[in-house]
């Protein structure tokens, strides 16, 4: 079965949001088969966000990340990495469809509620970043 990372956002969590978005992963037929809370270091998230590093808005991405605690799970399903980023939405809010969680939740750029992986090697990769290399 195929798996990936996903991370509800401390944005998302501040407001309340966390059942609701784990209500519509398992509702959609997904299993979540691992979940921890814990705060993001500077050194991991320099990690996971290398690819946004140069971007001009990366140190409010920094500032947000680390704003509070994040829930980090393994969640697994058919083609649940394509599966995912179609519930997630667009990473802007704007052009986040509605239905989506981002399209219904999110109201600025940068705080958009939630992360998931975005190819089957970036999720073997974020999942052993987080869960550990036996993961
Ligand atoms: N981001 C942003 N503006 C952008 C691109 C990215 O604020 O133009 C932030 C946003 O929080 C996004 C994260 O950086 O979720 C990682 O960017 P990525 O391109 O990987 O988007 P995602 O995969 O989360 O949709
Ligand atoms: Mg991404």
């Amino acid at each position: 079965m195929e798996r990936t990372y996903i991370m509800i956002k401390p944005d998302a969590i501040k407001r309340g949001l966390m059942g609701e978005i784990i209500t519509r992963i398992e509702h959609h037929g997904y299993k979540i088969t691992n979940a921890k809370m814990f705060n993001m270091t500077e050194e991991v998230l320099n990690e996971h966000y290398s690819h946004i590093m140069s971007r001009s808005f990366y140190p409010e991405i920094v500032a947000y990340m680390q704003g509070g605690p994040v829930l980090g799970m393994v969640v697994e399903g058919k083609r649940v990495i394509e599966g995912m980023r179609i519930l997630m939405g667009a990473t802007k809010y704007l052009e986040a469809a509605p239905g989506t969680i981002r399209g219904d939740y999110s109201f600025m750029d940068g705080e958009n509620l939630i992360h998931g992986s975005d190819s089957a090697e970036n999720a073997e990769i974020e999942i052993k970043r987080f869960f550990g290399k036996n993961a």
